[in-house]
């Protein structure tokens, strides 16, 4: 028997200081139960143990850093064959490892994967607020007013878009370069978006997620998060 945030900590969860919050913060349940006693001794090859309702599995955790190429679907299983993230990464890892979140089919850039579900959803939870930044190239030539009407927030068929960072980075003959920081996560938000202030994407790349970025990582390419940036992340 071990002590039940030892065996959270272990099984990726978060570290030992924050595996002990979230028991005594009630979000832990052993065989089915709340357990806030943090002393609580479990056996977690017998035992039943959730995180706000996700098993926590003996199996290791992998987190990994996908440049995501264009033309690749960010879903388990394509009903229509295309080749997806899940298959680009499976012969690199024993382990499943599934997308955070989405990116569109043309999408490229920075995508993390991860058998960890707690982690997953909390990075997915609107509240968490976390920034992620694009590069788009855009049709036309953008106008410092359309930046400051993107970034005050557009009305799209889903409502007002947030506030977001909207920086031209280079113009080109009739096309613009923008980098947008969005903390949202509607379909195809950043498509939308442009579309509606008159300025069609041409290309889109993610290249940040909260702190992490795509670095000298080319398409297709992938790399493990540390263990400190996987900590930063929870
Ligand atoms: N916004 C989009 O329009 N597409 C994405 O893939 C991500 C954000």
């Amino acid at each position: 028997m071990e002590r039940l945030q030892k065996v959270l900590a272990q099984a990726g969860v978060a570290s030992r200081r924050k595996c002990e919050e979230y028991i005594v913060d009630g979000r832990v349940t052993v065989n089915g139960a709340v357990v806030k006693e943090l002393g609580t001794k479990v056996d977690p090859a017998k035992d039943r143990i959730e995180v706000d309702g996700n098993p926590i599995s003996s199996e290791k955790k992998v987190y990994v850093l996908l440049n995501k190429p264009r033309g690749v679907v960010t879903t388990a299983h394509d009903p229509q064959g295309r080749k997806t993230v899940v298959k680009l990464l499976e012969n690199e890892y024993a382990e499943r490892i599934y997308p955070v979140g989405r990116l569109d089919l043309d999408t490229a850039g920075l995508l993390i994967m991860t058998n960890d579900g707690t982690l997953a959803n909390g990075l997915m939870h609107p509240s968490k607020e976390i920034d992620k930044v694009y590069r788009a190239w855009v049709r036309g030539k953008v106008s410092a007013e359309t930046v400051k009407k993107l970034s005050e927030g557009v009305e799209l068929e889903d409502g007002m878009t947030a506030p977001a960072k909207v920086k031209i980075l280079e113009t080109a003959r009739d096309e613009t370069q923008l980098e947008i920081t969005i903390h949202e996560g509607r379909n195809r938000q950043v498509r939308r978006m442009c579309e509606e202030v008159g300025h069609p994407v041409k290309t889109l790349m993610r290249t940040e997620l909260a702190f992490l970025k795509l670095g000298r990582l080319r398409y297709g390419e992938h790399r493990q998060l540390s263990e400190l940036e996987v900590r930063r992340l929870y």
